[in-house]
């Protein structure tokens, strides 16, 4: 499980979040839900160590991650935007953070060979592997970058918005195919989104944050049933 407690963090002048607390469970899927500017990806990267809080806590398990950097961290993160490697082909760009490791941490290579062939399997891309990313679709991308965060077995994927750039069609499929992966996998992830729709459909819980503060936190039916404040059902209401 993961501990976000009291955590604040301003930039300049502005607050972006503001004595921010929440538990994210072993094994679930986390929607965090916001409209533009709510402090979601700020959240993101203090917990992927990609920048660190003025105050607060990051616990992972029982250990203290609030200055551990990113490299140290084990976290696997797949943003909006594609984040491969052009000149690495599919399976080079999997097996990229265990190739980085240094030698005493790194699997012997066909062990990695091993590991990059099942998470092919696992995203059903298995003839895929000698290709370059130039070669691949939009989807097909944000599916290895997704293979990439899953290949260090991370202790918690942190996705932000990683469909946002797809078209409505291939968005939706992937959302059925994440849901599936994390059937298949338990992986504990934190899911950004803005969109409604995706939040309650894919996650085991959702929680709302609105200008740096959380607003609710509950499964998508509770947090739908029973609003807590005028801003999360403006947020929900459409879909009541
Ligand atoms: P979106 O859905 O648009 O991505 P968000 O909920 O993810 O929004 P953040 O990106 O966390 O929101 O931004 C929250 C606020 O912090 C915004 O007002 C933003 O302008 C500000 N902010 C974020 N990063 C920085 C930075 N590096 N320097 C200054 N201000 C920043």
């Amino acid at each position: 499980a993961i501990r976000i407690e009291d955590l604040s963090k301003t930039f300049e002048t502005a607050a972006v979040l503001h004595d921010f607390n929440l538990d994210v469970r072993a094994g679930e899927l986390l929607a965090l839900l916001g409209p533009s500017g709510s402090g979601k990806t700020t959240l993101l990267r203090i917990i992927a160590g990609l920048d660190f809080p003025d105050r607060g806590r990051i616990i992972f398990g029982r250990d203290d991650a609030t200055r551990v950097p990113v490299q140290q961290r084990a976290v696997g993160f797949v943003f909006q935007h594609y984040a491969l490697f052009k000149h690495m082909t599919v399976a080079q760009n999997i097996a990229y953070g265990l190739n980085a490791r240094k030698r005493s941490e790194r699997p012997e290579k066909a062990e990695i060979k091993r590991r990059v062939g099942n998470l092919l399997d696992l995203i059903k891309l298995s003839g895929f592997a000698d290709r370059y990313p130039s070669q691949l679709s939009g989807g097909q991308r944000q599916r290895i970058a997704l293979a990439r965060a899953l290949a260090v077995e991370p202790r918690v994927l942190l996705l932000d918005e990683p469909f946002g750039a797809l078209d409505a069609q291939v968005r939706k499929d992937l959302r059925r195919w994440l849901r599936e992966i994390h059937d298949r996998t338990g992986q504990t992830t934190i899911f950004v989104t803005h969109d409604q729709d995706e939040a309650l459909e894919l996650s085991d819980r959702v929680a709302v944050l609105d200008r740096g503060r959380l607003e609710q936190v509950g499964t998508p039916d509770e947090v739908q049933e029973n609003p807590v404040s005028a801003t999360v059902l403006k947020f929900l209401g459409d879909t009541i």
